[in-house]
């Protein structure tokens, strides 16, 4: 039987162990996932292998502390340099990013983007601005404090906090923050936020399962949006892939996956 599970602080409301459960028991594998609650990002190394598992999935606020703890970092993550998918392969621990790539595919339906405005500076906020650019989407950060844009402007991004930043019109306003997440909070204060959404052609909240404020003001501007839940589909499908080393098609564990939302 193999073990995987996902970390995170919060965890409780993860969808994870149901989508991946559900592949399990549809394809007939010997598998079995898990939560598990971890507040010290710095554990998750050793709390990994002290439970013997063959993978897991990084949640808030610990997709950067895993990149840290890999042996071996591989694909996009190199980039973003931070990792939501960890695989154990021969006794070593290597650590992918399949939040970019899911992001891309949910974001298909918003039509032609050109630019697009990130809120958050965190892991999903890495993970998004590395995969709108490679997608030729222009992206901006926006965060409510200086400390996380560090690497946004390494990478030559343009960066702003709340007090630096002026409005200009973005095509999709983005929240990565988890304001909403445990709280009845905004991501930008409200003014503000009004005004980049009177400018959008779309919004998408990364948060999925429940209807954050920030979703709540944006279904009342009347713009197209979504909330989390395709890209929370397609991050896990990818990641189910690599947990199955390659062994089942795509098309089969989306289809098993895809099933899970409906229960
Ligand atoms: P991090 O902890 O790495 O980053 C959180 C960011 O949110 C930081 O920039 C932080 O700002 C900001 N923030 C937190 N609280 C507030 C607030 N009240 N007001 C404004 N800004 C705030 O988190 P992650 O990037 O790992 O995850 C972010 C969210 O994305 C989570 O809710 C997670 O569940 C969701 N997610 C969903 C996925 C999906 O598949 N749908 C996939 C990945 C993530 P500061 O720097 O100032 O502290």
């Amino acid at each position: 039987m193999k073990i995987f599970s996902i970390f995170g602080d919060p965890v409780s409301h993860s969808r994870s162990p149901l989508m991946h459960n559900y592949v399990f028991k549809s394809l007939n594998i010997k598998a079995c996932y898990s939560r598990t609650h971890l507040s010290d990002g710095s554990r998750l190394r050793d709390v990994f292998f002290a439970k013997a598992l063959s993978g897991a999935n990084i949640t808030v606020p610990h997709k950067e502390a895993a990149y840290a703890q890999c042996d071996e970092v591989r694909g996009v993550a190199k980039e973003i340099k931070a990792v939501n998918t960890l695989v154990l392969e021969k006794g070593k621990l290597i650590g992918y990013n399949t939040d970019a790539d899911g992001f891309m595919s949910a974001i298909q339906s918003f039509g032609e983007i050109h630019n697009a405005l990130i809120l958050g500076a965190g892991g999903t906020a890495r993970a998004l601005s590395i995969a709108l650019r490679h997608g030729e989407i222009t992206p901006t950060i926006l965060n409510r404090s200086r400390g996380r844009l560090d690497y946004f402007l390494c990478e030559g991004f343009e960066c702003f906090e709340w007090d630096d930043f002026t409005v200009k019109p973005y095509d999709l306003i983005i929240n990565t923050t988890s304001a909403g997440l445990s709280d009845n909070e905004l991501p930008v204060p409200r003014p503000l936020l009004m005004e980049l959404l009177e400018q959008a052609k779309g919004a998408i909240d990364v948060i999925y399962g429940k209807e954050t404020p920030y979703l709540r003001e944006v279904k009342i501007s009347g713009l197209p949006y979504k909330d989390g839940s395709d890209m929370l589909l397609e991050q896990g499908v990818l990641a189910n892939h690599l947990f199955l080393h390659g062994k089942y098609p795509i098309d089969q564990i989306k289809s098993a996956m895809t099933r899970s939302f409906s229960l």
